[in-house]
């Protein structure tokens, strides 16, 4: 199947062209024809899937088509991240229309504030917002969306465990009732299904299996206490060939703590987490995708959505809580068809965890012996409630790495 089979407008099609994209991904084929046939959808996509151009090709296609001037599609993002990525695909794409968008999002100063209060003001044809600030502006009456006529709720599981649900519903209560909604999602909760039943009239249902990670990722993992994990990091990250890294950790205290250190250590890196300004954000992704900055220390805020082409290794200091993740990080490496390394560190209380990863992705990830001097690591057993931890043999046992 070719894109041009979907028939889009030809400035649309020019957009394709000029971005490369010849054919499209499984979720484009499946989705475009319902979207474009005005039927509320349901998908279970995730990030990296071309799950984004599958609902904004057909939806640019008709406000082109129809010649829309005023806002007639907004999209919701659970992160800033994401809100900016979709911008620039529809800029991307929609370069040869005539269609408009713009990216709203809190944590900027009030100067952004302003400028997006202009734009909306104008009435550009796509709003891509996160939820908190999209309700800022229409409670001060900036943002006018009686003619909407598209809503997309991008990575719903992620904005309903932000918190976002009441948000959604409230920002639903300013939209026409008749209108065409999508909602994506990389899963299907019990909670997704429950907002779908109250927000989607008869939806298709498409189901994109879950994308296993490429081929093109070596997966390691060492079995390491806390204690040794820092030592493991630096020698991993002294060798010189990786030359794009992201180092993962479930909480930003833990990043915080991880970027000091490294850089007490005069190992180059910046810590990324929702604490961030929203400048000091964009000026961190500026460098770390010129790969003028090497290291990439961050939550999972930046483990779903951002693509940076040209990561060579990603590290999980940790266990992700939840195994979709451990894909969503890993899959930040070998993008565009390029190889990279995953190496997960496994403590001794994270290993059920990790043994639900090695399900979900049917594989046993090698488990590296700790090199030299390291001393004993915790012996690998997930099944055990609490695995085995030789320092309650003999607190001697093992040196200080
Ligand atoms: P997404 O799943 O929407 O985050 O997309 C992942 C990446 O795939 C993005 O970098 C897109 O620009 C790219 N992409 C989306 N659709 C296509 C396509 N049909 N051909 C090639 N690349 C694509």
């Amino acid at each position: 199947m070719k894109f041009q089979d979907f028939n889009f407008v030809s400035q649309l099609q020019e957009g394709l062209d000029t971005m490369g994209f010849t054919k499209p991904t499984p979720i484009q084929q499946e989705a475009i024809p319902h979207i474009l046939a005005n039927k509320d959808l349901i998908a279970c996509a995730q990030t990296g899937t071309g799950k984004t151009a599958s609902y904004l090709l057909p939806l640019l296609h008709k406000i082109q088509e129809a010649g829309i001037s005023h806002t007639d599609t907004v999209i919701l993002s659970p992160t800033r991240e994401l809100a900016m990525q979709i911008d620039q695909q529809i800029m991307g794409l929609a370069y040869f229309t005539g269609c408009t968008s713009i990216a709203v999002y809190g944590g900027g100063d009030g100067f952004s504030y302003e400028q997006q209060k202009r734009s909306l003001t104008d009435g550009v044809n796509i709003v891509v917002a996160t939820p908190g600030r999209l309700i800022a502006h229409l409670t001060s009456g900036t943002v006018n969306l009686k003619k909407v006529k598209h809503l997309v709720l991008d990575e719903a599981d992620r904005m309903l465990d932000m918190g976002f649900y009441d948000d959604i519903v409230r920002i639903i209560s300013y939209l026409p009732a008749k209108r065409q909604n999508l909602l994506f999602s990389a899963t299907m909760p019990p909670k997704i299904r429950s907002l779908s039943k109250k927000i989607l009239h008869n939806p298709v249902e498409v189901n994109i299996a879950i994308s296993q990670p490429s081929e093109g990722i070596l997966q390691q993992a060492y079995l390491a206490f806390d204690d040794q994990k820092m030592a493991l990091l630096k020698l991993i990250l002294s060798n010189k060939s990786f030359k794009s890294v992201i180092v993962f950790a479930s909480r930003k205290e833990t990043v915080k703590k991880l970027n000091s250190a490294l850089n007490r250590a005069n190992i180059s890196s910046e810590a990324f987490h929702s604490d961030l300004e929203q400048e000091d954000r964009e000026d961190i992704m500026v460098r770390f995708r010129g790969k003028s900055l090497p290291i990439l220390v961050g939550t999972d805020v930046i483990s779903r959505g951002i693509d940076v082409v040209g990561i060579d290794l990603v590290v999980n200091y940790d266990v992700p809580p939840d195994p979709e993740d451990y894909i969503h990080r890993i899959g930040r490496t070998a993008r565009a068809e390029t190889t990279g390394t995953a190496i997960t560190f496994i403590n001794d209380k994270d290993q059920q965890k990790f043994a639900r990863i090695e399900t979900l992705i049917a594989k046993e990830i090698p488990k590296l012996p700790l090199p030299e001097g390291f001393g004993d690591a915790p012996v690998y057993n997930p099944k055990a409630k609490k695995a085995f931890n030789p320092k309650w043999k003999n607190k001697n046992f093992r040196k200080k790495a």
